[in-house]
């Protein structure tokens, strides 16, 4: 148990974890910041237990079959625009999102801070105006 625990906050994340959750606290307050992390890892939590119930561990399943499921959900959340469906339709994402990144070892704490880094490096890009709904690629460095 020791062991899981370690793997969620790994030691040399948590300076850097706490300065995120500092800045989540001046957004949103400190209460508010507690109190979301507490719910996103207690659901996160909840997720994670039911879905080695059903589909099996991460020893018996790793990530792909989850990110394979959700390319499919990925594709219902769109056909879902404009519908009632699309918030069950993103909720499906998220959950997949999070059993993927257990699967592959990745606590939701983790995953919250790499996506802080990928923030950050997202933000040091340059992104031109999309056009169209396909991908917008960032700006390569020497492209014109
Ligand atoms: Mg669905």
């Amino acid at each position: 148990m020791g062991e899981l625990i370690e793997l969620r906050v790994p030691k040399h994340n948590r300076i850097e974890l706490f300065d995120f959750a500092m800045t989540l606290s001046e957004t949103c307050g400190f209460a508010g910041a507690m109190a979301f992390g507490q719910m996103a890892g207690s659901m996160s939590e909840t997720c994670w237990e039911w879905s080695q119930e059903t589909f099996g561990t991460a020893e018996q399943r790793g990530p792909k079959g989850a990110l394979l499921h959700l390319e499919k959900e990925a594709r219902e959340a769109v056909e879902a625009i404009g519908t009632d469906n699309l918030t069950e339709e993103l909720a499906d994402c998220q959950i997949l999102i999070w059993d993927a990144a257990r699967r592959a070892g990745l606590g939701p704490v983790e995953l919250l801070h790499a996506v802080r880094q990928k923030l950050e490096k997202n933000m040091a890009r340059q992104w031109p105006m999309p056009t169209t709904d396909l991908p917008v690629e960032h700006i390569r460095e020497g492209s014109k």
